[in-house]
């Protein structure tokens, strides 16, 4: 009797064992979609940013990029969180672009404040007579007239809510631009081993390119509009996702999907309040938090073949290299 009941338990934890073993295993087969996060609060040091009535974007920006980093790390423990400043300090453009390049960063979030300018208001409050001339020499004469006087006050400004960036290449110059800028990400360590050695002017390496231009384009596109779609979740005004060429260098600077979050406005005195709040600040960091969720979860199903990232129009032709080109990707070293 004890011994069947001592085979039996030998047999169950043999059984658990070698479940848990092959649990493990295919766990493990599902290559992580995300590794490591960099956040980038915006401005800092001498650069304080937009400012309010009682403070400045590049604290706010701090503020919620610590909380969101805490809160990511709570949610996602295994994903690697870094910064570009944790401090009042301000680091170099390049130097945050290169930060995230050379920490493999599989996603850049920049954190800003947005200002819009105050409105002025012209009020009439009585006239003054003034005194001037026409003519020359003999047919000179003296004239007067009334001017109005004005006081002029300035309003705040009315604009609120949230507007998330991505970096798009929308226009041909800025496709070129993309190549160019890209050159530096291409030059990476590995690549020569990931891809080959590949000359700088060949069409495969503007193939890779635009390829990676559009890969990251649209891993950014989908997290903005998650976010915005949290921001909304949470009664934030929606200024909707926008695209712009040039004037946010480091987004199209950085490797990796990117995007930038102007949280809300410091130029509007109940905005700035609710930037300010600790509870605002983790409103928006906890939106944050939910998008990235969804994000992973998006890119998960399309590792696991839901939609495979296009290759760039005009290059469909080269469909095998593109294919290479995508598994390098895929295989990058950690
Ligand atoms: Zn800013």
């Amino acid at each position: 009797m004890t011994n069947k009941i001592l085979i039996l338990f030998i047999a169950v934890a043999g059984y658990i064992s070698v479940s848990s073993f092959v649990r493990e295993t295919t766990n493990t087969r599902n290559k992580k979609v995300i590794n490591t996060v960099v956040i980038d609060p915006g401005h800092g040091g001498q650069d304080a940013g937009a400012r309010g009535q009682f403070s400045t974007e590049k604290e706010i920006c701090l503020g919620v990029s610590l909380k969101l980093g805490d809160m990511i790390k709570k949610e996602f423990p295994d994903l690697n969180i870094l910064f570009t400043r944790e401090t009042d300090t301000y680091p170099e453009l390049h130097d945050r672009a290169k930060f995230a390049n050379e920490s493999k960063g599989d996603l850049y979030l920049c954190i800003h404040v947005n200002a819009a300018g105050g409105r002025r208001k012209a009020e009439v409050i009585g006239y003054k007579t003034v005194t001037y001339y026409t003519g020359k020499g003999a047919s000179r004469k003296k004239r007067t007239k009334k001017v109005p006087q004005y006081r002029y006050t300035n309003l705040p400004s009315a604009a609120k809510g949230t507007e998330t960036y991505i970096w798009g290449a929308h226009r041909s110059e800025d496709k070129e631009l993309a190549i160019i800028e890209n050159a530096p990400m291409l030059r990476e360590e590995n690549f020569e081993k990931n891809y080959g050695n590949i000359d700088v002017n060949s069409p495969e390496f503007i193939a890779i390119s635009l390829l990676k231009t559009k890969q990251y384009f649209k891993r950014s596109a989908t997290l903005a509009g998650f976010i915005q779609d949290e921001f909304v979740k949470v009664g934030r005004v929606d200024r909707d996702v926008r695209q712009r060429g040039i004037g946010i260098w480091v987004l199209q600077a950085t490797a990796m999907p990117s995007v930038l979050v102007e949280t809300g406005f410091i130029s509007n005195p109940e905005e700035e309040q609710y930037l300010n709040s600790p509870e605002g600040q983790e409103e928006l960091s906890a939106c944050i938090v939910r998008a990235l969720k969804n994000y992973i979860a998006w890119l998960e199903q399309r590792q696991n073949g839901a939609g495979a990232d296009t290759p760039p129009q005009g290059y469909s032709s080269n469909l095998s290299f593109l294919q290479q080109v995508e598994n390098a990707e895929k295989n990058r070293p950690e």
